[in-house]
């Protein structure tokens, strides 16, 4: 451990969460790690009770009363997940439950039973109600899935939380994503993070990321995955087949002030591509993003907002 970095660990919403602060102080980890849990109360669909899955239950029955944290966050949601063209849709659930990739029992489902379950994948049946702050999911069987969502909202949380404790650095990494408060002591280029081999051991890396203030989100087709008939079969959909995404890429990370935005936008970009999502980035001068191919390529956005030191030279890096 680097001197003066104190990393608290734990495992909640089936990842591995990680903690560094520049004081050795487990009262606030533990209040940290109290946050999250409270969090993920709220948003999972892996247990059986949450204002989420109290949604999910009522689907084709009645519109369900939810906190204003929930609300707003589904408001979010939905919104990205009705833009033309968009990659993203957060009632992407039923097909989710019935792959079950990074769960017990997957496997590849009947062509027939994933085309049954795309008109339960419709974003435009959810009715959101602003003055109750009630959500409707028209349909029997339909399922909200923030997956893609929540622990890019929830790693904002905790950034706020601990700004709000007077902590003046510090770095949450949620299982891919990161988010940052302030500047690390004694490190003039800023946070450092690793950007992962695909397929590789937990210590390869491809490169690290060199940041200030900023949050980065990586989502890979290698962390959640199975194989069969010489296919990798990842956890992040094409909600217009119901299939895992198949493209050129292996990961997309993005770098962004907020979690929330790196959390969508990962998948966003996923479903562009490289060519599409480096001509959509010219156009956003808050958000870069690092592109690895199958190909064996690394390839960033014009890089506002980091620094790559290259680690693996067996890739390709472009701009
Ligand atoms: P991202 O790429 O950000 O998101 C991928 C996830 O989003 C998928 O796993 C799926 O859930 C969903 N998704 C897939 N395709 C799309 C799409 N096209 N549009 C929108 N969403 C899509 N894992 C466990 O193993 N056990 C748990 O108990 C558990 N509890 C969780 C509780 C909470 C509150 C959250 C947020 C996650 C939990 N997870 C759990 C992890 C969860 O199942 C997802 O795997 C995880 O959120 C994926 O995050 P990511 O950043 O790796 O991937
Ligand atoms: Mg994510
Ligand atoms: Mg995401």
């Amino acid at each position: 451990m680097t001197e003066g970095v104190y990393s608290y660990s734990a495992v909640l919403m089936g990842s591995p969460i990680l903690l560094k602060l520049f004081d050795d102080n487990p009262t606030l980890a533990r209040q940290v790690f109290q946050l999250i849990k409270q969090q993920e109360n709220l948003f999972t669909v892996n247990r059986a009770e949450s204002e989420v899955m109290s949604i999910n239950q009522a689907a084709g029955r009645h519109a369900v009363r939810v906190s204003e944290a929930v609300f707003r966050l589904i408001s979010v949601a939905h919104a990205v997940s009705v833009s033309p063209g968009s990659a993203f849709n957060f009632t992407i659930g039923p097909v989710v439950k019935r792959w079950k990739i990074g769960f017990q029992g997957h496997a590849v489902p009947p062509a027939d039973e994933i085309a049954a379950l795309l008109p339960l994948t419709d974003a435009h049946q959810v009715i959101l109600n602003e003055e109750d702050r009630s959500v409707f999911l028209q349909q029997p069987g339909m399922e909200i899935d923030l997956g893609a969502i929540a622990k890019g909202y929830i790693a904002d949380v905790v950034q706020a939380f601990l700004r709000q404790q007077g902590v003046p650095q510090a770095l949450i990494n949620l299982g891919g994503n990161v988010q940052t408060l302030g500047a690390p002591p004694h490190e003039p280029q800023g946070w450092s993070i690793g950007l992962k081999k695909p397929f590789g051991r937990e210590d390869e890396l491809l490169g690290v990321l060199q940041v200030q203030g900023k949050s980065v989100v990586t989502s890979g087709i290698y962390e959640r995955y199975f194989e069969l008939d010489g296919k990798c079969w990842h956890h992040i959909f094409d909600p217009h087949t119901g299939y895992p995404l198949d493209n050129e890429l292996l990961s997309v990370t993005v770098i962004s002030d907020r979690s929330l935005d790196g959390d969508i936008y990962t998948t966003l970009l996923y479903g562009m591509g490289v060519e599409q999502g480096l001509a959509y980035l010219a156009d956003q001068p808050d958000l870069d993003a690092v592109f690895v191919t199958r190909d064996r390529q690394i390839i960033c956005s014009s890089p506002r907002h980091f620094q790559f030191q290259q680690r693996d030279f067996a890739w390709q890096l472009r701009y």
